[in-house]
């Protein structure tokens, strides 16, 4: 059976991302936040785009006012005013001063800026009470940025801050890679959709709600198949259509051991090559990870149908590789930090075992409380409210009390 780190690695080396110009679309900026940019964006504007003042004071010639203090003051004639927006009509002379208020334009022949404090006005002249250094309060033009510079590169994902920049380089539009398209399906006879009544024996499916929404937050899209019966020609039909229509497929249900599990089979008679069977994870064990070599360059991933199960499985292989699969040049990794764990956490050891809760944080510690109730992989009602899963690795049996402990973070 394989270790999850080993899993992992297959997993993500299998995930080819988006790169083709066929996996590009052009979407307007108010429209691109959390995707995911498909081209390097290089802007014509230098930033700032002129030099300009960092304070409300008066632009100066620095050798006009080096020697000013208090008791001496440098007193200088003021021609101009320059509020924001503004573009400075005047070349200052030696003696002379502007009015500048933050962000407006340096005239020429300026070099610093006093600060108004550092100032008195009278009418139109102005009383330097203190040196400031050289070039003070002075933000020059491309001191940020230069044109013809890449300004972001393809491949990360626009949050508010690039959004922010994009706007700043008047890109109102963009190039983004299209979302991945992720089919889910459910397998089980047992399966009923929520509105329908239920029979004796009869199950909510509710893995495809649970899969569509972590899809969703994924950045992807969902397709939803719906619930397919357990018999050979409904799944055949069902994964058929889902690797001709989508990136990445997600079936629950049918691949443990029991008796109406064809999956596999199935898989193999559409040409697939399975590369992961079962992985040393719980909840989660029964796993299978195919990819369909010569016909599709979809990747199948056949999750348990316990909903607990379903998740963790998610939460810790598919998820990181949807969003590799997006186009993401980097940080696709599950995200882990230290906790100390507020509860005793228990596991056979022989698994490396996925406990849910909820991480707080107390005085800058992170610490991890165990979900009350049954940690079954059956038991869904506990997951609710939690955001994290403790991991205990192979061979650890215990975690005590206020020992830290590794957490998956999950929201
Ligand atoms: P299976 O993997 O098909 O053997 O299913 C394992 C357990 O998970 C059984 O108790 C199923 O009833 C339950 N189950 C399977 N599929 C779903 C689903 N889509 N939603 C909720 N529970 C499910
Ligand atoms: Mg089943």
């Amino acid at each position: 059976m394989l270790s999850v780190s080993e899993a992992e690695a297959i997993i993500l080396n299998l995930v080819p991302p988006l790169v083709g110009q066929r996996d590009m679309e052009i979407v307007d900026l108010l429209a691109a936040d959390h995707r995911i940019l498909a081209t390097p964006v290089t802007s014509q504007l230098d930033f700032p785009h002129w030099d300009n003042s960092a304070m409300d004071g008066y632009a100066v010639r620095y050798e006009d006012v080096q020697h000013s203090n208090d008791a001496q003051p440098t007193i200088l004639e003021i021609v101009e005013e320059i509020a924001a927006g503004y573009q400075p009509q005047s070349t200052l002379q030696p003696g002379q001063a502007a009015r500048i208020f933050t962000g407006a334009v340096m005239p020429a022949g300026a070099d610093t800026v006093v600060m108004q404090e550092k100032t008195r006005r009278e009418e139109n002249r102005v009383f330097i009470l203190a040196a400031p250094q050289p070039q003070e309060f002075v933000r020059h033009q491309a001191a940020f940025y230069q044109a013809g510079k890449q300004l972001l590169p393809a491949g990360i994902k626009l949050n508010p801050p690039e959004i922010a920049v994009l706007a700043a380089a008047q890109c109102a539009q963009l190039s983004v890679y299209r979302r991945p398209r992720v089919a889910i399906f459910s397998s089980g006879n047992e399966l009923v959709t929520p509105d329908k009544p239920l029979q004796p024996g009869q199950i909510v499916d509710s893995n495809q709600y649970a899969l569509a929404a972590l899809v969703r937050e994924t950045g992807a899209e969902p397709l939803l198949l719906g619930i397919v019966k357990d018999n050979p020609e409904a799944l055949r039909e069902a994964i058929a259509y889902a690797i001709a229509n989508a990136d990445l497929v997600l079936s629950t249900g049918g691949v443990s051991v029991g008796d109406y599990d064809y999956i596999e089979q199935i898989l193999a008679s559409l040409g697939a090559k399975i590369h992961i069977r079962s992985v040393a994870i719980s909840p989660g064990k029964p796993i299978t990870v195919a990819n369909f070599p010569l016909h599709h360059s979809a990747l199948y991933f056949g999750l348990p149908g316990n909903p607990v199960s379903a998740l963790v499985t998610f939460w810790r292989f598919v998820q990181p590789a949807i969003k590799k699969l997006s186009g993401l040049t980097a940080g696709w990794e599950p995200v882990f930090v230290k906790a100390r764990s507020h509860d005793e956490l228990r596991s056979n050891g022989k698994r490396e075992t996925y406990l849910w809760g909820r991480l707080h944080l107390i005085d800058g510690v992170y610490e991890f409380h165990k979900a009350g109730g049954s940690h079954s992989s059956g038991n869904l009602i506990n997951l609710a409210q939690t955001n994290a899963l403790a991991v205990l690795p192979v061979g650890k049996t215990a975690i005590s009390p206020q020992v830290e402990v590794q957490v998956l973070q999950i929201i």
